[in-house]
């Protein structure tokens, strides 16, 4: 089998009889023929630049199968909702995506649906809240905004014994710097807007998972109905050739960046897996193949979006993981809907600013930052 950098170019792709090009073509048609192919259909997750793209993603993560959605939200609640009923107890790790959080608040309850988040992300933290009802372990590592790790596999273990469904959200990492199946996670899971998309001009979602698990959440996903359109798969599937080459980059940059900042006056705290000060390093050597492109930190004095005007060429933007460098603060973006007894029990202060680095020239963003703290 090629390695990963080769099957990130040429996996899945459709090959054009007719014009013998290198590229899949984009199938435009949601009208398509079924006497003679079976059923196909956008909604059903079964068109071809669909499965070009889901190919590609489940080579990357190792795991048997794969599906593309329209969001990441699409990915994570069709995943959920397949595998959790009315009655059923879910455990979420401590320190999530801000939408996840509010989506456990909103939609989980609705459908009477219970749910618990742990203390911590450990499976000290998982067995205390454990219950007889407890069908799901939800993770995500390197988590958003402050970068905490998960021992994967210790996680996955824990799930195993106690004979429930693993689920991480891998968006941080990208399947580049980390491939959660090979720890013996369940769902693998992906708001592919951000790394697997790469340009900040595409909004997608991805689960991988084995071909059981996959044709499992296949049938609820066609209900829930948030199913990627053929364009956007495409420009997805072009991104995904590249991503080892962005990645590599943005993970140099990031550790750059986290270095300048951790010795500079104005710097309270970095948050960043690369820095052997971080709490999760050890871990985060054991289980990354790189440390990301994501990191945060907080500014001692300076008022947080006085500092964010100041910088030239870093955008203050949400999103995260394309090629530009972009700035956030999560108590004003992503983070935004937790109440403040839930911004302070996670740890998310004003000060907070959480920065998703391109991959441009090192030094020019160092200087970027530098004059902006000045
Ligand atoms: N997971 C993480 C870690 C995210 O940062 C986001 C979005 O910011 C999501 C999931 C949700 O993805 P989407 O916005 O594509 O629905």
């Amino acid at each position: 089998m090629y390695k990963k950098e080769t099957r990130a170019v040429h996996t899945g792709t459709q090959f054009d009889e007719g014009t013998q090009g290198t590229n899949s073509p984009v199938y435009t048609s949601t009208a398509i023929g079924y006497l003679d192919s079976g059923v196909s259909y956008p909604r059903y997750f079964n068109t071809k630049n669909q499965h070009a793209v889901a190919e590609k993603i489940a080579t990357l993560e190792n795991t048997g199968s794969a599906l593309v959605f329209s969001s990441g939200m699409a990915a994570i609640s069709s995943a959920l909702f397949t595998f959790l009923k009315t009655g059923d107890h879910i455990v979420f790790q401590k320190g999530l995506y801000g939408g996840t959080t509010n989506w456990m608040d909103k939609e989980l309850r609705k459908f009477g649906i219970e749910f618990t988040v742990a203390e911590g992300n450990s499976p000290n933290d998982f067995e205390k809240v454990l219950q007889k009802n407890t069908k799901m372990l939800y993770i995500e590592s390197p988590s958003n905004p402050l970068l905490a790790i998960t021992d994967i596999e210790a996680a996955a273990e824990f799930a195993k014994e106690h004979n429930l469904i693993s689920a991480i959200d891998n968006t941080f990492a990208s399947p580049a710097n980390q491939n959660p199946a090979d720890f013996g996670i369940d769902l693998v899971i992906h708001s592919a807007t951000k790394y697997l998309g790469g340009h900040s001009d595409i909004c997608a979602g991805a689960v991988a998972a084995s071909k059981e698990h996959i044709s499992k959440i296949r049938e609820t996903a066609l209900n829930l109905g948030g199913s990627l359109d053929a364009q956007t798969c495409y420009l997805l599937e072009r991104s995904i050739k590249t991503l080892f080459v962005r990645v590599k980059q943005q993970n140099s940059n990031a550790l750059e960046i986290a270095e300048f900042l951790s010795n500079h006056p104005a710097i309270n705290k970095v948050f960043y897996p690369g820095l052997p000060s971080h709490k999760g390093h050890e871990i985060a050597l054991k289980q990354m193949k790189g440390f990301g492109g994501m990191l945060s930190f907080e500014l001692k004095n300076k008022d947080i979006v006085s500092f964010q005007k100041n910088l030239k060429l870093i955008q203050p933007a949400i999103s995260l993981g394309g090629v530009d460098t972009i700035i956030t603060a999560p108590t004003l973006t992503s983070h935004k809907l937790l109440s403040d007894t839930e911004k302070e029990k996670e740890g998310i202060t004003d000060k907070l600013l959480r920065l998703s680095a391109g991959i441009e020239n090192a030094e020019d963003l160092i200087n970027d930052l530098q004059q902006a703290l000045e």
